[in-house]
Order: C-alpha cells, then sequence, then structure tokens
C-alpha cells in the first residue's frame, strides 16, 4: 500500500486570532496537492475557531492531551473533549514537551495509548539532542523511545511518526537529506523487526526541524521520508510549498 504523503503544521505557542484567521484563509485559496493528507496544530484555545473556518479537508490536531478522564487536572485537555470537538489529531511527544515539560517516553507512550484508543490519531514525534548525535547514539535513543510506545499500543494504524532532530528544531539547521533518510530507514527497520513488516510498511515517517519552501522538495525525495511537520514554516505562506512538495 501507498503511504500518502503527510504534511503537519505545528503552531507552537503562537498565533493571535487575527493571525491563525489569515493563515486559514490563506490554505483554504490555496492550490493543494490532492495527494497530501495536511493536519494542522493550532494553540488550543483557536482549535474550535479552526476547525470552523478550514477547508480544502485539511484537519486539526491539538498540541497534547491529557491520558485521563475527565476529571479534576487543572489546565490539561481529554481525549473525549477532544473528540466533542471534532478534532481528531493530536501531536505528542514533541521535543518541548519532553524536554521542557519533563514528559518521559512513558508519559509519552501512555497518552498514545490512550489517545489512540478513544479514537484520536497521534503525530508521535522522537529525536536526539546534539550531544546524543555526536556521541553516535541517534538510532539508540530513537529505539529507546519507539520501544516504550511500542510496549503500549497495538494499534498502529493511527499513529504517524515524526522525527525531528532536536538540534534541527527552530535552528535553521536542517539534517541533511542522508541524515534524515539514515534514521528514517532505521525507524522502519525497527518496526519490522519489533512490530510487524506490515506496519514497517505503512507508517508514515515525517522529517521535522527547520523545513522550508526550498529544502523540502529534496527531502520529500527520501524513500523513507513520506512528509513533514513543519513549525515555523507552517506560519507563513510558503507553508503551501511545503504541501506540495510531492508534486
Ligand atoms: P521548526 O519546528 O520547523 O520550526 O524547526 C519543527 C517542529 O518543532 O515540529
Amino acid at each position: 500500500m501507498a503511504r500518502k504523503f503527510f504534511v503537519g503544521g505545528n503552531f507552537k505557542m503562537n498565533g493571535t486570532i487575527e493571525s491563525v484567521k489569515a493563515i486559514v484563509n490563506n490554505l483554504n485559496e490555496a492550490k493543494l496537492d490532492p495527494n497530501t493528507e495536511v493536519v494542522i496544530a493550532p494553540p488550543a484555545l483557536y482549535l474550535l475557531l479552526v476547525r470552523e473556518h478550514l477547508k480544502n479537508g485539511i484537519q486539526v490536531a491539538a498540541q497534547n492531551v491529557f491520558d485521563k478522564p475527565n476529571g479534576a487536572y487543572t489546565g490539561e485537555i481529554s481525549v473525549s473533549q477532544l473528540k466533542d470537538s471534532g478534532i481528531n489529531w493530536s501531536i505528542l511527544g514533541h521535543s518541548e514537551r519532553r524536554t521542557i515539560l519533563k514528559e518521559s517516553d512513558e508519559v509519552v507512550a501512555s497518552k498514545t495509548k490512550v489517545a489512540t484508543e478513544g479514537g484520536i490519531s497521534v503525530i508521535w514525534c522522537c529525536g536526539e539532542s546534539l550531544e546524543e548525535r555526536e556521541s553516535g547514539n541517534t538510532i539508540s535513543v530513537i529505539e529507546g523511545q519507539l520501544a516504550a510506545v511500542a510496549a503500549k499500543i497495538d494499534n498502529w494504524k493511527n499513529v504517524v511518526i515524526a522525527y525531528e532532530p532536536i538540534w534541527a528544531i527552530g535552528t535553521g539547521k536542517v539534517a541533511t537529506v542522508q541524515q534524515a533518510q539514515e534514521v528514517h530507514a532505521a525507524i522502519r527497520k525497527w518496526l519490522k523487526a519489533n512490530v510487524s513488516e506490515t506496519v514497517a510498511a505503512e507508517t508514515r515517517i515525517l522529517y521535522g526541524g527547520s523545513v522550508n519552501g526550498k529544502n523540502c522538495k529534496e527531502l520529500a525525495h527520501e524513500e523513507d521520508i513520506d512528509g513533514f511537520l513543519v513549525g515555523g514554516a507552517s506560519l507563513k505562506p510558503e507553508f503551501v510549498d511545503i504541501i506540495n512538495a510531492n508534486q
């Protein structure tokens, strides 16, 4: 089965009602590759606004979801609340949440389990720090992150993996095509050996980290790069070029 090209836009904690509306209007008016699945993740406050105004089949993702049912969890959002609001995706395990908010592999895995079992598709993120890369540990770090999530989930159908080297996020320092392809191939190999051949063949693996309108085409060409998770550039008109990178 061919893997449908996938582009996610992670707005992070950026934007205002006005600027978010402008991004949505730009996407509504753009000519987008019908063969690309597009999901955008505005800050939680703007999820409904975005969902109500988006056209073109673009879907909306939360940037995080809690792994407990509704209850006394101040500041959190539940799977059922996302479903109730027509939000069917969440990013989970983004390195900013892993490092700044101290989410462990296990917490990320638990959230991924609860989300997927509750009918929320997940853009599950992994990636190594500069120190881990320079000490030759990239693949083992990613494998550890994969093992934690694979121990908790059975259904990979609603999971998209985003490989995002931490040193490339928001730095303008994109991984080379070879660096990205090498890790993507290693992820696929790990899935084949530890989950199943079908999951390895069917799971989309996105690259994230300083993707822009200029570098996206070359990366999109690689066999194991099935799309992108885009931060900074998803706030700009060039996001359309990234969506259309595979044309
Ligand atoms: P960036 O962020 O494109 O701004 O590097 C990517 C991400 O954090 O998902």
